[in-house]
């Protein structure tokens, strides 16, 4: 049973974990360090406390500048917003310390590859290199590891793997699959082949939808939307593992084979 206290101090120490991670985006791999106090990415002004309160600094400033008003990206209230929501969902589902702590690095990780996936549309391997080790902890902490979870993750991601080896890289960036070699092993074989088709039916909508709009919404300049563009696969596999591990979606549950 959960607690409404503790559940609310989750959705605060994820939303401030969200920001860290919008920080991050913007400065990594960008030769940028993390140390140095925030600072306003147009005049340079130096953040006071008040401008940095997760969510409710963007909102009380209607989303600019204190100091220029310069428009300030909405990327950062909603990863603050989907931090604290995946920090409370974390901890409904695994309540004890040490299982939420590693759920919670979990899903922000999965969080930050979807980001950087959608300004950068690459994966860093060292962000999948990250959650290989992570969703093999999970394995480890419902020990005994079972066999089919072990193999759950390089059976789902073969198929992501032999399009980007016959498209050399075009038709899907070799990160997805290392991305979801995770997944698999962190949701299992049923429940991650769930995750693995909601993601490729909601990756057709929406690349259908963007071909009829003609236009990428979160890159600006309106550039034409044609089949040679390249749409991130991360967010798909990302919200198709998130609606199997929060609400147990799985189509094969019936399927003792699995
Ligand atoms: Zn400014």
């Amino acid at each position: 049973m959960y607690d409404p206290f503790l559940a609310i101090c989750a959705a605060g120490l994820g939303a401030i974990l969200g920001s860290f991670l919008n920080a991050l985006s913007f400065r990594f791999n960008t030769g940028q360090g993390m140390g140095g106090r925030s600072h306003c990415m147009r005049c340079g002004h130096t953040l006071a406390a008040i401008d940095l309160v997760p969510i409710f600094s963007w909102l009380f400033l209607f989303g600019r500048c204190r100091y220029c008003k310069t428009r300030i990206s909405a990327q950062y209230p909603l990863v603050e917003v989907l931090a604290a929501g995946l920090s409370v969902g974390v901890y409904v589902l695994h309540p004890t310390p040490l299982a939420y702590a590693v759920s919670l690095l979990v899903w922000l990780t999965i969080l930050f590859i979807v980001v950087y996936d959608m300004r950068h549309t690459v994966i860093p391997w060292s962000c999948s290199g990250t959650l290989v080790l992570l969703s093999l902890a999970t394995i480890a902490l419902a020990w005994p590891p079972s066999f089919a979870a072990l193999y759950a993750g390089p059976l789902l991601a073969l198929p992501l793997f032999l399009l980007s080896l016959v498209s050399m890289g075009r038709w899907m960036g070799w990160g997805d699959s290392a991305f979801e070699i995770s997944l698999g092993w962190l949701l299992g074989l049923s429940a991650g082949f769930t995750a693995l088709l909601v993601a490729v039916w909601s990756g057709a909508l929406v690349g259908i939808l963007l071909m009829l709009f003609s236009s990428i919404p979160w890159k600006s300049g309106g550039k034409r939307f044609t089949m040679k563009n390249e749409i991130p696969f991360a967010p798909f596999l990302a919200f198709g593992a998130f609606l199997v591990y929060f609400f147990h979606v799985n189509f094969f549950s019936s399927l003792s084979l699995f």
